[in-house]
């Protein structure tokens, strides 16, 4: 295997924000774009992706210990990057998703999950983190093999 000379070079100003969002493979391409053209972070921004993304922030009751190390990895980024602003983005179809109990989230449906987790969330940083500016995307999919993926902003 040859060496690799990367184009891109080392960042040196702080990062433009935090971003957390799942690992699907199917989506990376999808958040780069968004974070990079839509929102213009031009490559810098710290990164925090695990499945389901921001919902390893929500598990204190159901998976304490992973709750535990995302909220140390995440404060982590927050007290050590002089984060400002944070993107949290969850995506259509996640399967972290299906692998959860029903009894987490009110609803059954999906999408409806997603929102609540990310809603939720929302508060307990603005309380927790008040200095940070807070940004919720749901990435939809319009189901089509080689579908398109739309970033719609949510409201807490
Ligand atoms: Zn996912």
């Amino acid at each position: 295997m040859p060496s690799y000379q990367a184009d891109s070079k080392l960042q040196s100003e702080p990062p433009a924000a935090l971003v957390v969002h799942c690992g699907d493979h199917r989506f990376q391409g999808a958040f780069q774009e968004f974070l990079n053209r839509q929102l213009g972070f031009g490559g810098n921004y710290d990164l925090f992706v695990v499945p389901g993304g921001p919902q390893s922030l929500t598990l204190v009751e159901y998976l304490p210990k992973f709750s535990w190390a995302s909220w140390r990895w995440f404060r982590f980024f927050v007290e050590n990057h002089e984060i400002e602003r944070l993107i949290l983005i969850q995506h259509e179809d996640c399967a972290w998703y299906k692998s959860l109990p029903l009894h987490l989230h009110s609803a059954s449906e999906p999408r409806q999950r997603q929102e609540e987790d990310l809603r939720k969330l929302g508060q307990t940083l603005r309380k927790d983190f008040p200095q940070l500016r807070l940004e919720l995307y749901f990435a939809a999919w319009d189901g089509k093999e080689h579908g398109s993926i739309e970033f719609l902003p949510l409201t807490m």
